[in-house]
């Protein structure tokens, strides 16, 4: 029993294996408007009344007092904060988090709306890399083309090189859309499930939602990725209000696990599949290509239960498995603070594994530099000479 040495994670940078774009305005009218980032409810009177009691929020508040040396009540913070443009804060508060590289899903927030990757990458001093989210891309051949044939054509080229092209992974919200039990359909349900899309797409913007059409395109999707071995990220678990939570476990995924194609596809389970965590370490012990990502920023979590899912991963998931994330979006908070949590979090629960003989000190120091940046080194080929 070695209780009591501490294991330090202090100092290792982190890969953020998932995050997303930094809005240029960061002028918030109000508190409540502010709040509006750190909760995934659409209900107008959540973030008026109720956000602020989360722990999630206290922990926030708390973190960013210490840091702007202020009172830690919401108001003093946030005028600390109002001190500093977007630039001034995004830049402060990521190189003070010690971020080597900010992996990048650029489908949400629009484009237009965020700093840009090499913005965020000079204010954060750190490398920061681009990856595709299919089903924007899926909208707009959609849009684009006008049969099925010529969509899935369109999709095979778009995809035939993602690594050309610039982008470290593919990104899948089909959890959010129909649901991960992504299966095959014949040709005529496809064709239906088109025309479907086209009716609901006559007179507003195009949201594929249709669960033959979607699941038929992230089939040619898939197969392009086996062959090139990029890496796949699906949203799984908690997300926002439109997600069905039930749709959202990794299990669903089975039938795309199991196809014998697909097995050279790394496939990576975004935000420990909260609250499926188990499962998601479940499948990525026993499935080659399956990666479990654990996400310190979102899901919004005490950091009771930061430490609960962590010990639930390493419990069951092997740690060459195990990848950092923020999630972060919007605002830099999530991306600074997260990094924070996941270096004390995973290092309490490193502790717990050399208590228990399972690591040594310097065992579960490595495992910790493994799944705070080496393991997504190696997955996403981030290392200069690959
Ligand atoms: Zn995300």
């Amino acid at each position: 029993m070695v209780r009591g040495e501490a294991v330090d994670l202090g100092n290792v940078p982190v890969v953020d294996n998932h995050c997303h774009g930094i809005l240029r305005s960061q002028r918030f009218d109000g508190a409540a408007s502010w709040r509006g980032a750190f909760t995934e409810s659409a209900d107008l009177g959540m973030a008026r009344d109720h956000v602020a009691t989360t722990a999630f929020h206290r922990r926030l508040i708390r973190t960013l007092s210490a840091y702007f040396d202020c009172e830690p009540d919401e108001e003093t913070v946030l005028a600390a904060r109002a001190e500093r443009d977007t630039a001034e804060l995004t830049g402060e508060l990521l190189r003070s988090a010690n971020v080597e590289t900010l992996l990048v899903d650029t489908g949400y927030p629009p484009p237009e709306e965020v700093l840009s990757i090499s913005e965020l990458g000079k204010l954060a001093d750190c490398r920061t890399e681009p990856m595709l989210r299919l089903e924007i891309l899926m909208e707009r051949l959609l849009a684009k083309h006008a049969s099925l044939d010529l969509v899935k054509e369109a999709l095979t080229a778009e995809l035939d090189d993602v690594r050309g092209r610039g982008y470290v992974a593919l990104k899948s919200i089909v959890a959010y859309r129909t649901g991960l039990a992504v299966r095959e359909w014949t040709d005529e349900e496809a064709e239906a499930s088109l025309r479907e899309f086209r009716r609901d797409s006559a007179e507003s913007p195009a949201r594929l939602a249709h669960k033959p059409l979607l699941d038929t395109l992230l089939h040619v999707a898939f197969a392009q990725a086996t062959r090139q071995e990029v890496p796949v990220q699906f949203h799984t678990g908690y997300g926002d209000a439109d997600t069905n939570l039930l749709l959202g476990n990794p299990l669903h995924l089975r039938a795309v696990l199991e196809k014998p194609e697909y097995r050279g596809v790394p496939v990576v389970l975004l935000h420990e599949c909260y609250p499926y965590t188990r499962e998601g370490g479940y499948l990525a012990a026993v499935y080659e290509n399956v990666y479990l990502d654990l996400s310190y920023g979102i899901p919004l979590l005490g950091f009771g239960e930061m430490l609960s899912f962590t010990g639930a991963a390493l419990g069951v998931a092997p740690i060459s498995k195990l990848l950092y994330s923020s999630d972060g979006i919007g605002v830099p908070e999530v991306h600074w603070m997260s990094a924070m949590d996941g270096r004390h979090v995973l290092g309490l629960a490193l502790e717990e594994l050399v208590a228990h003989d399972e690591l040594s000190i310097s065992g579960a120091e490595a495992a910790g530099e493994s799944i705070l940046r080496g393991n997504a080194i190696r997955l996403y080929q981030l290392a200069p000479d690959t």
